[in-house]
C-alpha cells in the first residue's frame, strides 16, 4: 500500500507507547458531573432545566439560545439532582457556565427516538446528528451537522475519516477503531448515505498498519457495499490536520481561508463517526468521550471512557494516578494543540482527546528570548505561512498584517513554537490575535 505525505511539518516522538494496544476502561459514574453548556463552536445554548430538577442520563439539559444552524445541544451524562448552574473553569482556561449535577444513585437513562437513517430523509438525519449533541471530537468542536450541509453548489465528491492520531501521548483514535471498528465504518456508511458521496477514505498514519486488518473485516462483517478504503500516511506532525490530510491522500490544496469543502472534500474525526453511529444504532445522545491519560507524571497511563462532565479531580486512582512529585503541567489534549489548565478542577469534555500530566522534563519551559530570524518557524509550517512575520505584527499591534500573513489559517499545530530556537510562544500569541480579532468584528 502507497504511504501519502505533505510537504514541511515534523518529526516529533511520538511518546505514545505507555498506552498504544491497551484497551479502553469504563470509568463509573461519580458523585456529580459539572457539564459546560456551551462545548461547540457557534451561537451559544441556555440551560433548560432548573436548580432542583431530577434529570436522567441521555436528557437533554441545555440547547440553542436562539434558533440557527451553528448549535449543538447538551445532554446530562448521569442521572440525579440538577445542583448547580453557574460558571466554572472549563478545558479552555475559560469560566464559562455549566450545569452541576449530582447522582441520585438511579440509573434513569432517556434516549434519542429510533429512526432509521438508511430511510429517513437527508433533514432527519441531519437533524438526528444535532439532536444527539454530536461536534467534530478530533478537537475543534465544530457541529458535525453543519459539516455535512455543505452550501448549494459546493461539490463533494470524497469523505475522508480522520484517524491520523498525529499529536504525541494520545491513543484515543486507535483504542476507540480497536474497539468499535463496527460503529467506524456504520458511522462512514451513515454519512455517505447523507450527503450522497460515493467514495469514502478512511487516513492513519504508518505506524497504524495493524489497524487495517481490524477495520477490513468490520467492513466484511457489517456487510458495506458502500466504497470505503484506507489511506496510509507517513507518520509525520501535523498529519491529521484537516488540510494536511486532504493533501496527502488526494493531492488537492484547501485554498487560503478556505474549507475541505472547497477542495471537494469532508473531513470527519473517526470517533465523531462512532458517535454519529451510536445516534442512529443505539439511539444514544453523545454523553461519554473517549480519552488518553497519560505523561510522565501519571502512574496509570491508560485509554479510558468517561462521562461527560466528570472532574480530572474526581477520577479515581484507578484511571489517573498522580506523581506529584514529578508534576509540572495538566494538559487537555495533546501537548501540541491542548490548554494547560491550572487544577484539577476542570470537567471532561466532548472534545477532551487526552489527559496529559506532563513533567519538567516533558514541557519546554524555557526562558523566551528575541527572535534571531532563523526561518525555522516558516520552513517547518505546514500550512506554508510565515509564523515570525504574524507574530511581528501582532507585537506591532498590525491586526491586518497579521491576517495578510496568514492568521486566519494558522491551524495552531504548535510545529513553529516548537522548532523556535528562542522559544517564542508563538501558538499562545496567534490565539489572543484571533480572539482580538473576533473582538474587533464584533465590536463594528
Ligand atoms: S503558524 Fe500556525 S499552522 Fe503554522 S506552524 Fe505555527 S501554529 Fe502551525
Ligand atoms: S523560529 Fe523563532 S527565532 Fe526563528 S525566525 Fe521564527 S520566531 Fe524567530
Amino acid at each position: 500500500m502507497a504511504v501519502h505525505t505533505f510537504t514541511r511539518g515534523l518529526k516529533l516522538p511520538t511518546r505514545k507507547h505507555a498506552t498504544e494496544g491497551k484497551p479502553v476502561e469504563l470509568v463509573p459514574a461519580q458523585k456529580q458531573v459539572v457539564i459546560p453548556v456551551n462545548q461547540h463552536f457557534g451561537a451559544p445554548n441556555k440551560p433548560i432545566v432548573n436548580i432542583g430538577d431530577h434529570v436522567a442520563r441521555g436528557q437533554k439539559i441545555a440547547d440553542a439560545a436562539s434558533p440557527g444552524l451553528m448549535t449543538v445541544p447538551v445532554h446530562a451524562s448521569i442521572s440525579g439532582i440538577v445542583k448547580k448552574i453557574e460558571p466554572h473553569l472549563q478545558s479552555n482556561n475559560t469560566e464559562g457556565l455549566c450545569i452541576t449535577i449530582e447522582a441520585d444513585g438511579n440509573t434513569s437513562e432517556e434516549s434519542l427516538l429510533p429512526l432509521d437513517p438508511y430511510t429517513c430523509s437527508k433533514e432527519e438525519a441531519l437533524a438526528r446528528i444535532r439532536e444527539a449533541g454530536i461536534l467534530g471530537l478530533g478537537g475543534a468542536g465544530f457541529p458535525s451537522h453543519v459539516k455535512l450541509s455543505p452550501p448549494p453548489g459546493k461539490q463533494i465528491d470524497l469523505i475522508i475519516a480522520d484517524g491520523a492520531e498525529c499529536e504525541p501521548y494520545l491513543t484515543t483514535d486507535e483504542a476507540s477503531i480497536v474497539e468499535n471498528p463496527n460503529l467506524l465504518v456504520k458511522g462512514l456508511e451513515i454519512i455517505m448515505k447523507i450527503t450522497g458521496v460515493k467514495h469514502a477514505i478512511i487516513g492513519m498514519e504508518d505506524n497504524k498498519k495493524d489497524l487495517i486488518p481490524i477495520i477490513e473485516q468490520a467492513i466484511r462483517l457489517e456487510e458495506i457495499k458502500s466504497d470505503i478504503s484506507i489511506g496510509l500516511c507517513k507518520t509525520r506532525y501535523p498529519q491529521g490536520g484537516e488540510k494536511m490530510l486532504i493533501t496527502a491522500l488526494t493531492g488537492r490544496e484547501v485554498p487560503s481561508g478556505g474549507l475541505p469543502m472547497d477542495a471537494g472534500c469532508i473531513v470527519q474525526n473517526v470517533g465523531t463517526l462512532i458517535a454519529i453511529a451510536e445516534a442512529f444504532t443505539l439511539d444514544k445522545p453523545l454523553i461519554d468521550r473517549t480519552l488518553t491519560v497519560s505523561g510522565g507524571a501519571c502512574k496509570t497511563p491508560k485509554n479510558i471512557r468517561a462521562p461527560i462532565g466528570t472532574l480530572l479531580k474526581d477520577l479515581p486512582p484507578a484511571f489517573m494516578d498522580i506523581d506529584y512529585s514529578k508534576l509540572a503541567k495538566i494538559v487537555f489534549g495533546g501537548p501540541m494543540m491542548g490548554n494547560a489548565v491550572p487544577s484539577l478542577d476542570v470537567p471532561i469534555q466532548k472534545n477532551t482527546s487526552g489527559i496529559i500530566l506532563m513533567t519538567k522534563e516533558e514541557t519546554a519551559a524555557d526562558e523566551e528570548g528575541p527572535c534571531i530570524r532563523c526561518g525555522r518557524c516558516i520552513r517547518n509550517c505546514a500550512a506554508k505561512l510565515s509564523p515570525v512575520i504574524m507574530n511581528n505584527s501582532l507585537d506591532a499591534d498590525d491586526l491586518d498584517y497579521a491576517v495578510k500573513a496568514g492568521l486566519l489559517d494558522c491551524m495552531e499545530c504548535g510545529s513553529c513554537a516548537y522548532v523556535c530556537p528562542a522559544k517564542i510562544k508563538l501558538v499562545q500569541r496567534f490565539r489572543v490575535g484571533k480572539q482580538r480579532l473576533r473582538m474587533r468584528q464584533t465590536a463594528k
